[in-house]
């Protein structure tokens, strides 16, 4: 049997739920017109033309399903470098004061929030008013609560969300996920996830609280949390977490540095993961089944990826994460291809709901209940 296929319905048996395998097609199998009468390309305006914006940018540059349609910045100087630079008209460049006016603009269909955490929920629910898909940079919200509002408005607008989740498309990681949901690990009873770095200027947005939401949870020990839930293939039941802090004027009240976190799953399997804004070289998880294992260290980088299993080195090409998201991305917003990972919002509301369990964890020191 076509292995993927076989990947993919195994799936559907696993925690990950993906919709009619009738529906399902590879993101990278070629579009028919047919397929696609509005168009096979995803035209794209990006929000908030900062550092990751740049890195997404450049990324499309290769991408054979989205392109670079419109801009969105508060900075007239930006919107004209990057206007030129990728050749956007000037009819589709917006600020923060006009971007509502993108509902008459027919060059775009989905707008890529990239701007500060705490931003994504009210650009998001405007973009979907606009009557545009919306991609959200994770985290998708400060809380679940507000996650779930913006999936909400989406629903209420007939617009696609998504999160940028660009690990979800990564060809190592899709293989350990194969790999998990075949059976070739055996029964799953360990993941140690560990995601974190050294952050330096202490005036940026990451270090403000009103703006990240949190500290190194809410940015990079999302990846952990993530990470545990697409490697285990099933959804934690209970967390607990213990908060250190070493720095007390760099991290102030609400900002984490370094949180350790333990979940639970229904299989009995269970998780140790540490997220963390002060140590760098922290970026490796691992699988731990009765018949095998995955190491991938880097785990979520912008790669290469590198990685082994107990059957040997994973040689899966490197291709830029960005590219095959926007690629991707196009798949399921144009033509409704479901991913093997899901990247809608409904996933980015999980991963909200595991962090807002686990702050509640590190203030009470009590072991939280999670139903996702
Ligand atoms: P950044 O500071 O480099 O860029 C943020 C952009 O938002 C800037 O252009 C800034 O001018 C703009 N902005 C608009 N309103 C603002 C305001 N009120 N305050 C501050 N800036 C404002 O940050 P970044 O690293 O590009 O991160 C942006 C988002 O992308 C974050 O949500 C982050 O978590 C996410 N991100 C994701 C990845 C990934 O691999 N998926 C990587 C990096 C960042």
């Amino acid at each position: 049997m076509n292995s993927r296929r076989d990947f993919l319905q195994k799936l559907t048996a696993s925690a990950i739920a993906i919709p009619l395998l009738s529906s399902v097609r590879a993101w990278n199998e070629p579009i028919h017109s047919a397929d696609n009468p509005q168009g096979s390309v995803l035209r794209v305006a990006l929000m908030g033309l900062g550092g990751y914006a740049s890195i997404v940018a450049e990324a499309m540059q290769k991408c054979k399903r989205a392109k670079i349609s419109g801009l969105i910045s508060g900075t007239p100087a930006k919107l004209n470098e990057w206007g030129t630079k990728y050749n956007v008209p000037e009819k589709n460049r917006y600020n923060y004061e006009t971007f509502d006016d993108i509902k008459n603009n027919p060059d775009i269909d989905v707008v890529y929030v990239t701007t500060p955490n705490a931003l994504h929920h009210d650009q998001v629910i405007r973009v979907a008013r606009a009557g545009k898909h919306a991609i959200s940079e994770k985290p998708m919200a400060l809380n679940a609560k507000d996650a779930q509002e913006m999936v909400d408005a989406c629903s209420e607008a007939g617009v696609k969300l998504l999160v940028g989740y660009r690990m979800h498309f990564e060809p190592k990681t899709l293989e350990v996920i194969r790999m998990r949901s075949e059976g070739e690990f055996g029964k799953i009873m360990f993941f140690q996830g560990q995601s974190g770095f050294r952050i330096g200027d202490p005036n940026q947005w990451r270090l403000n609280k009103a703006l990240a939401g949190g500290g190194s949870l809410m940015d990079i020990g999302i990846y952990a949390i993530n990470g545990a839930r697409y490697m285990v293939g099933e959804e934690p039941i209970w967390v607990t977490a213990q908060e250190t802090k070493t720095d007390t004027v760099k991290f102030k009240e609400g900002v984490d540095e370094t949180i350790q976190f333990q979940m639970g799953f229904p299989s009995g399997a269970v998780a140790s993961c540490l997220s963390t804004y002060n140590m760098n070289y922290l970026d490796r998880f691992y699988l731990n089944g009765e018949k095998g294992f995955a190491e991938l260290q880097p785990s979520t980088g912008y790669g290469p990826i590198k990685g082994r299993t107990n059957k040997g080195e994973l040689t899966q090409p490197h291709i830029t994460h960005q590219t095959l998201q926007m690629d991707a991305m196009a798949g399921i917003i144009l033509d409704g291809h479901a991913p093997a990972v899901p990247v809608d919002g409904a996933e980015g509301v999980k991963d909200l709901k595991i962090i807002d369990a686990i702050y509640a964890a590190c203030a009470s020191g009590k072991r939280q209940e999670l139903n996702i």
